[in-house]
This record gives structure tokens, C-alpha cells and sequence, in this order.
């Protein structure tokens, strides 16, 4: 009988699509998947360190674990891999003790079933946190994990160092991949009847194709728009600092393209963003909006933003508050601040807005936010819009779920046949994180 695995993912689409290659590479190596870690053989957890709750996760699910083993004598060859695996190596261990059994860097990952096996052998931890430049990953074997939407990662690791984010600690250097690998992984996925493709790296708009001079990441959504078969393309996330007219001409331009930028501004604040090493200003991003509108008037955009920054004042929150309100974001990533290891933020500022303020403000910016989510959504309601199907709602079997090319989560009756084609649909009613609608008879 074939030895079962399970993987286990916190954290952003990144991580998710690195789970999806994991579960590839072990299936290759004759394992199987499976949903319950009391008949995985091998049980993989993919971590995130962006935010400390998600690390908090993995300690109470190694916890979990450690129970499963003591109380019914399951024990699992167990591997944490991803970010914070990355970050904490042999703290992990101590941490957690006689859990882990294999703890793999992010840039190690074709080095999981050689090993899984080694650790099944010895029952010996083993540690790979090698910092390995090479971003090639093999055609064919990522198991993916959505039949209508497919990960494609385009870029590898950050150097731009915000002074908030663990990114380029945890995931290195940035390490473009060759645009022939890439055109050959969207072909691969068209041909298998993907009918979106989300290209993933942490700033997806610097993209330089190593294979091809002179090819940017404008030059590279214009090589994939040919592509057939493929109906949409849609990446995360660009930098506002690198966002040319170039791009957004080829934005306006190819069809295919979704209209939706997710531009993570992160504050609103000019003096918050400086310390946060963001390299734009209150100014400039308002600019840069205001040349998206222009050129690009039915594009939806969306965001990110942290409060509670060190040293973010009332007066810099209420910045945060009106760029909220003038942008007029389709939907937002928010978070309170809170330090990640070795970052600059950690090492060189003081931690100083008091738990409680953070809190308060976390909840009047997502107040905000849901009001004009809602108000964005009711604006759709009466029209007709193009969902592309992706599932079947897990509450009713009658209902599907999809996105318009904004991004809009939109609910609609039908069979599940849909999954995987255009439905126009009528909005009837909206909420502030979807609408509802039926789909146009013809
Ligand atoms: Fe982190 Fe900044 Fe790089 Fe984004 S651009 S991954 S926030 S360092």
C-alpha cells in the first residue's frame, strides 16, 4: 500500500503554491495524498513568519502532534518547511523537542522526499537551510491544487528590505526565473485546463527575464497573452515604486489582463512610510492612483496596511484613514504591527504604540474599509457582470462561486458543471465581502 501524506499550509498564496510543488514532488516519489494526519505517513507543515500569529499556529500544531504520537502511538515523519522553518532551524527543535523530524529551508524544497526518506531511516533530525540560487523547478510535477486557477512563480526572494518585513531573510535574495520556464509552466497549465493564471514573486513588476534581455515584466504578460487557452491573467503583487506607464498602457491594452492591482500601500502616512523604507510618499502613491484612474478607469484596486507602526502618531493614522477613503480600495489586507526577527524595524525602533491603541485602530480602519467595500459592491448591483466559476460553495451544492475580473467574489446558483467557465451573471444583491446574482439567460 502506498505510504500518504498530508501538507498542511499557512500563510499567502506563495506558500501555497509551494505546498502544491511539495505535494508534487512527494507524489513522485509514490506517496499519497490524505486529508487526516492519523494516516499520513509523512505530515508536512508550510509556515508563514509574516505575522506572528501564524507562527503561534505552527507551535500549537506541533503540539498537536506531539499529542497524536503519545495518545494513539501515530508517529508521523513530520517536516516544517516555508518561512519559519527558514527563520527559527534548530530553535525549532529545542522549541518543540522530539516533534520535527525534518525542517527544510524555503529555498530547499526539491530536497524533501530524499529527506523524508533519510529521516524515516535514521529517526534523526535533519536540517536543510541552504540557500540554493537555483529557481528552476521541473515541468509537470506541481500538484495543483485548483483545477481553474494556476500558481506560476515568476520571481523568487525580495532585496528591497522594508524595514517591517521578514520576506527577504526568509526567502533570500530575488532570483528571477527564465521566461522560457515560465511560458512552458502557463502552456502546461493551459493544457490542462486552467483557465486563469496568477503569476506570483514578492514584487512581480521587476521582473527582468534572465533568458531574454531587454524582456520586462510588461514584455512578459505580453508573451503570456498569447498563450491560448488561457482567459485571464492576474499577479501579486506589484510595488507602487515600480509601477511604469508602460505597464499600464499594456494593462489597458490586452484583454486578458484582470482588472484589478493589488498596490500595497501599507500607511498613509508620508514620515510612517519613510520607516518603513518604503521608498513613495503619501504623495506620490496618491499620484500614481490618480494616473491608474486615468488610464485605467474600470481597474478595481486593493491593498495592504499596517497599523500601529513604531512612532505612527494619531495624526499619521488619520493619514492612513483619508487615503483609505480617498483610494476607495475593492478590498484591504490590514494587520496590526508587530515586530519580525532580525528586520530593521526590530532592531532599530521602539515597539511604542501601546497594544490597546493598535487594536483601536485596527478596528476603526476596518470599519472604514467594510463600509466602502459595501458601497462598492452595491454599486454592482443591476449590472451584468463575467464570473469565471472556480467552486462550488461549501454551504449549498446548489451554489458556485467565481470573480468578476475586478476581483469581486460573486455567489450564483448552478450545477457544478460551471466550475471552470465564464458566466455572465446578473447582481442582485451585494454584501461587503461578495454579492449575490443569477446567471443571464441568452
Ligand atoms: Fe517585504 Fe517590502 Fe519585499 Fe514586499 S517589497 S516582500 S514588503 S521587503
Amino acid at each position: 500500500m502506498a505510504r500518504k501524506y498530508l501538507i498542511e499550509t499557512f500563510g499567502c498564496q506563495m506558500n501555497v503554491h509551494d505546498s502544491e510543488r511539495m505535494a508534487g514532488l512527494l507524489e513522485q516519489a509514490g506517496f499519497e495524498a490524505t486529508a487526516h494526519a492519523t494516516e499520513a505517513d509523512v505530515v508536512v507543515i508550510n509556515t508563514c513568519s509574516v505575522r506572528e500569529r501564524a507562527e503561534e499556529k505552527l507551535y500549537t500544531r506541533l503540539g498537536e502532534l506531539r499529542q497524536l504520537a503519545a495518545e494513539q502511538g501515530h508517529d508521523p515523519i513530520v517536516a516544517v518547511a516555508g518561512c519559519v522553518a527558514q527563520q527559527e532551524g534548530e530553535t525549532l527543535l529545542r522549541r518543540s523537542p522530539g516533534v520535527a523530524d525534518v525542517i527544510i529551508g524555503t529555498q530547499a524544497i526539491r530536497r524533501l522526499p530524499m529527506l523524508v526518506e533519510r529521516a524515516a531511516t535514521t529517526r534523526r533530525p535533519l536540517i536543510d537551510l541552504a540557500l540554493y540560487d537555483d529557481v528552476a523547478f521541473p515541468l509537470g510535477v506541481t500538484r495543483r491544487g485548483d483545477p481553474v486557477k494556476a500558481y506560476v512563480t515568476i520571481i523568487e526572494g525580495c532585496n528591497e528590505f522594508c524595514s517591517f518585513c521578514v520576506v527577504p531573510y526568509t526567502r533570500g535574495h530575488e532570483r528571477m526565473r527564465p521566461k522560457a520556464d515560465i511560458l512552458a509552466e502557463v502552456r502546461e497549465a493551459a493544457e490542462t485546463g486552467h483557465r486563469e493564471v496568477q503569476l506570483l514573486g514578492q514584487i512581480v513588476n521587476h521582473y527582468a527575464a534572465p533568458d531574454d534581455p531587454g524582456c520586462d515584466f510588461t514584455g512578459l504578460l505580453e508573451a503570456i497573452h498569447e498563450i491560448a487557452g488561457i482567459d485571464r491573467i492576474r499577479f501579486a503583487s506589484p510595488h507602487p515604486r515600480h509601477v511604469t506607464p508602460r505597464f499600464l498602457a499594456a494593462m489597458a491594452r490586452l484583454p486578458k489582463i484582470c482588472r484589478h492591482l493589488h498596490l500595497p500601500v501599507q500607511s498613509g502616512s508620508t514620515p510612517v512610510l519613510r520607516a518603513m523604507r518604503r521608498r513613495y510618499t503619501r504623495e506620490s502613491y496618491l499620484e500614481l492612483v490618480g494616473t491608474i484612474r486615468a488610464m485605467l478607469p474600470d481597474v478595481a484596486l486593493s491593498t495592504d496596511m499596517i497599523v500601529g507602526f513604531p512612532g505612527e502618531t494619531d495624526a499619521d493614522f488619520d493619514d492612513t484613514l483619508t487615503l483609505t477613503r480617498t483610494v476607495g480600495y475593492h478590498s484591504m489586507f490590514s494587520f496590526k504591527y508587530s515586530a519580525r526577527p532580525n528586520t530593521l524595524a526590530d532592531q532599530r525602533l521602539d515597539d511604542d504604540v501601546p497594544e490597546d491603541e493598535k487594536t483601536r485602530r485596527i478596528v476603526a480602519l476596518q470599519a472604514l474599509q467594510r463600509e466602502m467595500q459595501s458601497a462598492l459592491n452595491a454599486r454592482l448591483v443591476g449590472q451584468e457582470v463575467d464570473v469565471l466559476v472556480d467552486a462550488a460553495s461549501r454551504r449549498r451544492d446548489t451554489e458556485l462561486s467565481g470573480r468578476t475580473s475586478t476581483n469581486v467574489v460573486v455567489n450564483l446558483p448552478g450545477p457544478p458543471a460551471w466550475i471552470g467557465q465564464v458566466v455572465r451573471t446578473r447582481v442582485e444583491r451585494a454584501g461587503p465581502h461578495s454579492v449575490w446574482g443569477t446567471k443571464v439567460s441568452v
